[in-house]
């Protein structure tokens, strides 16, 4: 396949393109105008260049942060311990490392160090993502996910595998010092367990394990795709704005932890299968999934029949379950976690002035349908959204202020809506004959007339401002504009100062009162 010619320099990039200017545009419009003023110090708007001491300090314990974790994540006791101890060995042997590289290089460079990559198994939505996402949000080091599945042996679609250490810059807001102490999240990655004794299908498995280890090891990845244009040309104008002096062109993967995750469902039969064999003391009740116990007799071994390379695995010495959970666990995630979606969903009916609140009842009924979807925590999202979607669509703006989520709301949710509609609609109406009492009331007090609506009126009052989303004070204040006039002059032609109106009042006000006003004057042509 032929190759595209190599890209050109920064400097050749910014010749070239300052010829083209020219050639285009004469002298109208200037290369210049893409680069700093000259008085912009080269970099002094850039953090700290890679051989000057930064200010990444890391003094956690373990105990830290699992009680951080217990925040948010119910259950997965043992999966926030063991991140707890695997996170801060990691951060403070990058501490000592970096400490040592600026006293004594060489023997920075002799350190042994196995780095604490970590293996999450576990089913979906039980808390992976989430523990990995508060840990990095705690120790404030960037942090990546991707998906196994998308990685092919040359590449990822639509990328490269070197494009997730890129990522950690970007989330880092272009720090590079404190990107090389990210974290990346690589989920799905049984998916990638070379399955040649199965299907075949998965052939290149091995291949994407070669590339992963290289990332893991330490590697220099660029900080510049090499396929990415706009980013070419940005390292060019950047060139030019420090003056010609070139930048940390790459990150090293030296001190990136690496998390890995997956549901291995194949690993507890293997693993039963083996335990059952062999007789070893161990109580063999069926388990849906793998959890705690099984896993202490997981062997490396184990994974590299799953199909993982003995180098691969060895990669990732910290290895843990997170069990699935169940629907108490669902419950308890409802009602204690801090980031739970039951907040979420506060937080929105909030905004539409709603105060919605819950029986612990309807909270267990919603976990135990959670929990049918098979989905962990991810299954709350589905039963919430589908039970409260009409909710929010007719209640919003309906008047009603308080939202009880009760068990009958569970299991009826359609009933109970139709039923708070037709409340909300009735208290609405209300609310809207007391204000258009107080209109009248008002109007007696400026004008020393008396108006009142019959029935009729009055309805036809409600509907108009319903319909016209007017408030009532102000629905009564554009229809009866230029009544106290006329009605004063009614007033003066017959002695009377009280009128009740009727329906057509509403439809034709103008029309109503001009009537009056003709009928007092002449009481008998109109009769
Ligand atoms: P996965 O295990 O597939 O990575 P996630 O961590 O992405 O699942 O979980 C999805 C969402 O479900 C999280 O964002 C969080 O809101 C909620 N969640 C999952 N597990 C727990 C848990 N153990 N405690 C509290 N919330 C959880």
């Amino acid at each position: 396949m032929e190759q595209n010619p190599p890209f050109p320099s920064p400097e050749e990039l910014k010749s070239k393109l300052s010829e083209f200017m020219k050639t285009n545009f004469g002298d109208k419009v200037s290369f210049a105008t893409f680069t700093q003023p000259e008085t912009a110090e080269a970099g002094s708007d850039e953090k700290p260049a890679a051989d000057e001491p930064d200010d990444f300090a890391f003094d956690f314990l373990p105990r830290d942060i699992k009680a951080h974790l217990d925040r948010f994540v119910i259950k997965q006791d043992e999966a926030k311990k063991v991140l707890a101890i695997a996170v801060c060995d990691h951060y403070n042997h990058v501490n000592y490392q970096r400490r040592l590289e600026r006293e004594d290089a060489a023997r920075a460079e002799s350190t042994e160090y196995a780095k604490q990559n970590v293996i999450l198994v576990g089913p979906t939505g039980v808390g992976k993502t989430y523990l990995i996402k508060h840990i990095a949000e705690l120790v404030k080091v960037p942090f990546v996910k991707a998906d196994a599945t998308k990685f092919s042996e040359t590449g990822y679609v639509g990328g490269d595998v070197e494009d997730l250490v890129r990522e950690l810059v970007q989330k880092a807001d272009g720090d590079v010092e404190r990107a090389q102490f990210g974290i990346i999240y690589i989920d799905e990655i049984d998916k990638i367990a070379a399955a040649s004794h199965l299907s075949g299908r998965d052939v290149s498995g091995r291949g994407v394990q070669t590339t992963l280890l290289k990332l893991m090891e330490e590697t220099d990845v660029p900080l510049r795709s090499a396929n990415d244009l706009q980013s070419q040309l940005q390292a060019a104008f950047e060139f030019q704005k420090r003056g010609g002096k070139a930048k940390r062109e790459t990150i090293s993967t030296r001190h990136i932890l690496f998390v890995v995750s997956g549901a291995f469902e194949r690993l507890k039969q293997q693993v039963s299968q083996r335990l059952t064999q062999g007789q070893i003391g161990f109580n063999n009740k069926p388990r849906p999934v793998m959890d705690n116990e099984l896993f202490q007799f997981v062997r490396t071994q184990d994974f590299i029949e799953y199909g993982f390379e003995p180098e691969f695995i060895g990669r990732l010495p910290v290895r843990v379950v997170c069990e699935e959970l169940t629907a108490d666990d669902l419950y308890q995630i409802m009602k204690f976690s801090e980031g739970s979606i039951l907040r979420q969903y506060e937080r929105a009916f909030r905004a539409y002035g709603i105060e919605i609140s819950f029986e612990d009842e309807a909270l267990r009924l919603i976990a135990e349908e959670a929990a049918k979807e098979k989905t962990g925590a991810r299954g709350l999202l589905t039963v919430w959204e589908k039970l409260f979607r009409d909710y929010k669509y007719h209640l919003a703006g309906s008047g009603l202020t308080q939202l009880r989520v009760s068990t009958e709301l569970v299991r009826e949710p359609k009933k109970v809506l139709d039923r708070l509609m037709a409340e909300g609609s009735k208290q609405e109406e209300a609310s809207m004959t007391q204000q258009a009492r107080i209109f009248s009331d008002q109007f007696k007090a400026e004008h020393g007339l008396e108006i009142s609506f019959d029935e009729g009126a009055m309805q036809l009052l409600v509907e108009r401002a319903q319909a016209e989303r007017m408030t009532m004070p102000e629905l009564c204040a554009h229809l009866f504009k230029d009544y106290q006039f006329g009605l004063s002059l009614v007033q003066k032609n017959t002695g009377h100062g009280s009128f009740v109106l009727p329906r057509e009042a509403i439809e034709a006000p103008d029309k109503f009162l001009s009537e009056l006003v003709v009928r007092s004057h002449y009481p008998l042509a109109s009769a």
